[in-house]
């Protein structure tokens, strides 16, 4: 940690493969729910489709753009539009079962209880509930339950390569607890949902200010910029990564 306080990686170049499809809070529906379409190792994830993603992903001719889709946690948010991004997928782009990726056994087990309650079974012919490192050994879950909400199964993502590495946190009421820990990963980018007022459900900026003065990396998200004070260093997605 003292080497990267005294030679910040922090840049702006090369950006990550990320896109965007809306970085706001739960209610701040003009923003789009927070979701994100990212590249790696040339294949194509959608992390999260909250109820305004399905919408975003017709309107941009990107449905069949991903190959996998993440998904940290069950608020609508974050799955509000899953089913219908699924059935689109199987019923009109005739594609085959669509990898869905959640990093506990809790989530997994959750989200096949959700799907096959709104698609029927067998769910299998709309999608495949699998373990993020099952599907590519670059995938890494972290175990985030409870800390966005009281019994909530919830995760945070990292992709790694020998290059670059990128941290999605998900939603979560405070720094992901990892986050020290991935201090020494080269060209590390962070992507964490930050709130400007006091909530157990989101992290506070102040708490992230000190990963930020360490040299992370690091860019909010799930928030609307028009709230942040004047004191917040962070910077947010909305300015850069957002799909245009
Ligand atoms: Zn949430």
């Amino acid at each position: 940690m003292s080497s990267r306080s005294s030679t910040p990686i922090r840049s702006l170049e090369p950006k990550p493969p990320i896109s965007f499809l809306g970085a706001g809070g739960a209610h701040d529906v003009h923003l789009g729910n927070s979701a994100a379409l990212l590249t790696w190792e040339g294949e194509t994830f959608l992390i999260d489709c909250g109820f305004t993603v399905y919408p975003r992903l017709v309107q941009k001719n990107l449905v069949e753009k991903p190959q996998a889709i993440l998904i940290t946690h069950l608020h609508d948010d974050h799955i509000g539009s899953l089913s219908a991004l699924l059935y689109h997928r199987h019923f009109l782009s005739k594609l085959p079962p669509t990898p869905l990726l959640a990093g506990t056994p809790e989530l997994r087990q959750k989200l096949h209880t959700y799907l096959a309650y709104l698609m029927g079974e067998p769910l299998e012919r709309f999608a495949t509930i699998l373990a993020p490192e099952a599907y590519r050994p670059y995938l890494k879950s972290f175990d985030t339950s409870g800390l966005h909400m009281p019994h909530m199964p919830s995760a945070a993502y990292l992709f790694t390569s020998p290059s670059l590495n990128l941290l999605y946190s998900g939603d979560i009421g405070k720094p992901v607890p990892a986050l020290p820990s991935l201090a020494t990963l080269p060209m590390l980018w962070v992507f964490h949902d930050v709130a400007f007022h006091r909530t157990p459900t989101h992290a506070h900026y102040t708490e992230l200010i000190p990963f930020y003065e360490q040299g992370y990396n690091l860019w909010g998200y799930h928030c609307d910029p028009a709230q942040a004070p004047p004191d917040n260093p962070i910077p947010l997605v909305h300015s850069t990564f957002l799909l245009g």
